[in-house]
């Protein structure tokens, strides 16, 4: 699998001029190879030249953790006392133009930039980004796991099951996050408790304030299955709204307007459908409702072995879909000052129509105060 993948990539390098492509920490290097180097101070990058082997440079005391890929790649360990800097520089040799992973830290690529003043530089998700956007049978089964683990939270926190009233969002928060490896997760990637006013926050952090009877608490949690046999973990992301105690008419009617625009959103997520006429389904119906000033995010993103990657189902992006994309459908519609909400499903495009990954009631759960 890692070699068809290393093929595909080859054939966008030769497409797009990419005489060698080096990835470091993030996600295209465990997509390609199933390493994922550690975020440290030594550098660990994988050197494909357009044609010849490829190379993971990696140091000598990490070597162990790599599980060797036959013919993938050469293994190159360099010891505390070698300048690993060059020896990718060396690998890379005299090309013109290099493709280095986004994520990479920018010392290495200023000291590469010093050793390859010949080599034009442009961004690996240029050519890595397309192909990892388009999920395989297996990496969609990953997804669809960790999907319903976060549903099983999901159901937990709608069914009154998680105490909110009296405990602070941080509290909440922390809860969901061991419920999410409870049910399965490795790594809990963030868990947004927002209540009231706050919820009027996107990316509100969870902190001190303590959740009061007759309030909407929005709930965005999700995290990072263990690594599978391809050694990458996938993603889940849900956001879910409850209220404590009886809703106002004026919430309920906001809240109404949001559950049809994000099902109309997910039902014109069909293959062939530009990213941005999805998020133009969700906008259209939000502003007819009455709330468009106040739907000031993106509709959606990517998600694979990172929470967000491409593709992002924003205005401006004519990627049409294809089956096997699978992004966020998350409309929500914030009130500076007095309240917001969301909703939040995880979709992949099929050539049989759009295929949620999350299946717990959209509707506004009501919990006893
Ligand atoms: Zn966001
Ligand atoms: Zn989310
Ligand atoms: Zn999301």
């Amino acid at each position: 699998m890692h070699g068809a993948r290393l093929g595909r990539v080859r054939a966008a390098m030769d497409e797009q001029g990419v005489d060698a492509l080096l990835l470091s920490v993030g996600a295209d290097l465990p997509w390609l190879c199933g390493y994922e180097a550690m975020p440290l101070e030594r550098l660990t990058m994988l050197v494909v030249p357009r044609d010849g082997e490829a190379s993971l440079v990696v140091p000598r005391l990490e070597a162990p953790r790599v599980v060797e890929r036959a013919g993938v790649f050469t293994l190159v360990p360099w010891d505390e006392t070698d300048d690993p800097v060059e020896l990718v520089a060396a690998l890379v040799g005299p090309v013109g133009v290099a493709a280095i992973g986004d994520r990479t830290w920018a010392r290495f690529l200023v000291e590469l930039l010093a050793r390859l003043d010949r080599t034009s530089f442009r961004r690996a998700s240029e050519v890595v980004g397309p192909l990892r956007a388009v999920k395989d049978e297996a990496e969609v089964a990953a997804l669809r796991r960790a999907g319903a683990a976060a549903d099983r939270v999901a159901t937990q926190l709608r069914s009154g099951d998680i105490p909110l009233v009296g405990r602070t969002e941080a509290a909440i928060s922390a809860d969901l996050g061991r419920r999410l490896v409870d049910e399965g997760h490795h790594r809990v990637n963030f868990a947004i408790v927002a209540a009231g006013a706050n919820a009027a926050s996107p990316h509100h952090e969870p902190g001190e304030r303590v959740v009061r009877a007759g309030e909407v608490v929005l709930c965005d949690f999700g995290g990072t299955l263990p690594p599978d046999d391809t050694g990458a973990g996938y993603c889940s992301d849900i956001t879910r709204c409850v209220y404590t105690g009886e809703p106002p008419a004026a919430f309920r009617d906001l809240y109404a307007v949001l559950e049809d625009a994000q099902a109309q959103a997910v039902a014109a997520a069909t293959v062939g459908t530009p990213c941005e006429d999805v998020d133009a389904v969700a906008r259209r119906i939000i502003t007819e409702g009455g709330y468009g000033d106040h739907f000031i995010h993106r509709t959606g993103h990517g998600i694979g072995i990172e929470e967000h990657e491409d593709p992002y189902v924003v205005a401006g992006n004519c990627t049409a879909l294809v089956a096997g994309h699978a992004f966020s459908v998350e409309p929500g519609i914030y009130v500076p000052g007095e309240w917001g909400a969301r909703l939040e499903d995880i979709v992949v495009a099929a050539d049989a129509g759009p295929d949620p990954l999350n299946r717990v009631d959209h509707g506004l759960a009501v919990v006893e105060a």
